[in-house]
């Protein structure tokens, strides 16, 4: 069965996207630790990261690179933040969090419930930079 995030980079399931290409996807954290939170995949369904062969994880570094810069001069930050958790959901991810202090890369705290306009805006401004 497909994963979440397979659906989700299909179009099968909404998501406030960021950015796209042939092989990667990048949109907004449901659940964000900061505004802002995006999560980066490759759309090809592979659960452990480090299972990528060395040309689709160079690639994904290379397009979170991308969206890393985007969301660092859509939202007000000392700097992004990177993180690879992985153990919610079985398909590859990477965590990019802005943050002004080490601490806001806090996972294990109360998350944040932007509306969904608010949402929507923050991908619009994420987006544009791209
Ligand atoms: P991890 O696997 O790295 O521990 O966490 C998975 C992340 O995916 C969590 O931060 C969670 O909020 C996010 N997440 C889980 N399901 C969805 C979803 O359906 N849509 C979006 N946008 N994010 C999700």
């Amino acid at each position: 069965m497909a994963s979440i995030f397979s659906k989700i980079a299909a179009g099968e399931i909404p998501s406030y996207k960021i950015a796209e290409n042939d092989r990667y996807y990048a949109f907004l954290d449901i659940n964000p630790v900061a505004e802002g939170h995006t999560l980066v995949i490759p759309k090809r369904e592979e659960d452990y990261i480090f299972d990528l062969d060395d040309d689709e994880y160079a690639g994904l570094q290379l397009f979170a690179k991308r969206v890393a810069e985007a969301i660092k001069k859509a939202m007000p930050c000392k700097r992004v933040g990177v993180a690879v958790m992985g153990l919610e959901v079985p398909h590859a991810h990477i965590h990019l969090i802005p943050i002004n202090k080490e601490s806001d890369m806090n996972f294990f705290g109360d998350k944040l419930s932007p509306s969904p306009e608010r949402m929507k805006e923050i991908a619009g401004k994420i987006a544009e930079q791209m």
